[in-house]
């Protein structure tokens, strides 16, 4: 199994650590929905899971939930994100607001994972709820002269790390940019461990007084207690390369003179219009959206399937559409082969099998996996029988995750509508009219049923 990893900028074999493989993936800040830009994070970080355990390998995994300390800016400006989520919601400025705040957003991020089909990871531990590991640890960077205090809060000193900003990502300073922002920084690349609250009713107490912990803490203090130091893979956004990733690196690798993770990877974002989707844009959009207009989570989980998650991906209705009718197809292939074969239980061909694992084992080729999927459902009933195209197509879902199984059983009832239609067709296809029989497929379709032409004449079955 390979995988490109952002700390060596190179494709690598990969090679666990231990028995269990462990993955951390930075989770949400609970205070807005998730866009379906985020969710491709989860979709990956699922996908890297599954493809894990698909090759017989034992996976322990950590989404955190960050519910204090992350400031809007991803260094050190702005509001704290969910101080805003309370203004927004009209929630008290109190440790109990935040409580509330973070529940509600909490739900609905799980309850996203859930319609995208992503296993349920196996800690999902809450910023606040690590208080004393997230202390311990600036503790210990204080202690070995990595922290300074200033007058809001204590600040890691990046240039005493020599090898700061390993990951990659960050633009070079010059003299001037490194001596820029809050008052008493020694660079501008020293961030905060330990914020001193402004407000009281908001902070919790610490050595330092009153306050909350730094963003990048959290994480590093977080993966440390559930996975341990060094762990496998630790995942995010591109967007977490320069700051954020770049400072749980500095922090645990200054603490415990040992690295964080030995493979760091990274997807691409979702982007509308050439612009990210972002939640401070008007292109947010979200899991509930595509719900209401009735489009399956599962149909944006193919989308997501049909690009690499390094390449940069554009949302636009039209694509969703395409990815939803080829996620109807493959349901469809599913009932048919089903109806092909209804008894035989049938035997995962290692031919296919062989091609789809060397795609999803070539950093998680899924473009390629999708392809052996279709290869192999077109030669159905040719070189592979339906029923062995069924299993196969099953254990290939272990890692798809598309709910194959799920497809809906034949209809017995056809409206009348849709019966007057296939007469009309039948006749366009006596007269040869191809382009009119066309337009009926598509009304068909349209009142929910996909129409095949066989020997025997038209079969129609629900999409
Ligand atoms: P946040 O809740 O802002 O911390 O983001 C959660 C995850 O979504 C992080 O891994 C981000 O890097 C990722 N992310 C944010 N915007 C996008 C986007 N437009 N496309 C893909 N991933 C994104
Ligand atoms: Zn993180």
């Amino acid at each position: 199994m390979r995988f490109h990893n952002t700390l060596t900028r190179k494709i690598e074999d990969f090679v666990p650590l231990d028995k269990v493989v462990q993955l951390y993936h930075c989770g949400p800040t609970v205070y807005n929905y998730a866009h379906i830009g985020n969710l491709r994070s989860y979709v990956f970080a699922d996908v890297l899971r599954r493809t894990l355990e698909y090759s017989g390998l034992e996976v322990k995994q950590v989404i955190n939930i960050t519910d204090i300390g992350h400031l809007t800016s991803d260094a050190d400006s702005g509001d704290d994100k969910m101080v805003k989520g309370l203004k927004r919601e009209n929630l008290p400025l109190t440790l109990d607001g935040l409580k509330q705040l973070a529940d509600k957003f909490e739900a609905a991020f799980k309850e996203d994972l859930k319609h995208l089909n992503i296993e349920t990871p196996h800690h999902f531990p809450r910023a606040t709820e690590y208080l004393k590991d997230e202390i311990e640890l600036v503790k210990i960077l204080e202690e070995k002269g990595f922290g300074y205090k200033l007058s809001d809060g204590i600040y890691f000193d990046t240039l005493r790390l020599k090898d700061y900003g390993k990951l990659g990502g960050l633009t070079p300073l010059d003299e001037s940019q490194a001596r820029v922002g809050i008052e008493g920084k020694r660079s501008s690349r020293d961030f905060v461990l330990w914020k001193l609250s402004h407000d009281d009713r908001l902070g919790f107490e610490s050595p330092w007084g009153k306050g909350f912990p730094g963003w990048h803490i959290e994480c590093s203090a977080m993966s440390r207690t559930l996975l341990g130091q060094p762990f496998d893979i630790h995942t995010g956004g591109i967007d977490h390369i320069p700051v954020h990733h770049n400072n749980e690196i500095a922090q645990s690798e200054a603490a415990f003179d040992k690295p964080l993770a030995h493979y760091w990877l990274h997807n691409e974002f979702i982007t509308v219009s050439s612009e990210k989707m972002a939640k401070s844009e008007d292109n947010f959009i979200t899991l509930s959206t595509l719900i209401d207009k009735n489009i399956s989570p599962l149909a944006y989980r193919y989308f997501l399937l049909q690009s690499h998650y390094r390449t940069p991906t554009s949302f636009t209705w039209e694509s969703l559409e395409a990815a939803e009718n080829a996620y109807k197809r493959l349901m469809l292939i599913m009932r048919l082969l089903n109806q092909q074969a209804p008894s035989d239980p049938g035997k995962v061909s290692e031919k296919y099998k062989q091609m789809f694992t060397e795609a999803i084992e070539n950093d998680l080729n899924t473009p390629e996996a999708l392809a052996v999927v279709w290869k192999m459902s077109r030669s159905a009933g040719d070189d592979i029988s339906y029923a062995d195209t069924r299993a196969t197509l099953l254990d290939f879902d272990r890692v798809l995750g598309l709910k194959l199984n799920e497809y809906v059983p034949e209809v017995k009832e056809i409206p009348k509508e849709v019966m007057i239609l296939l007469d009309e067709r039948a006749e366009a296809r006596r007269s040869k009219d191809f382009k009119k029989s066309d337009e009926i497929r598509d009304k068909i379709r349209r009142l929910g049923f996909e129409v095949n032409d066989t020997h025997k004449g038209q079969e129609i079955s629900r999409i």
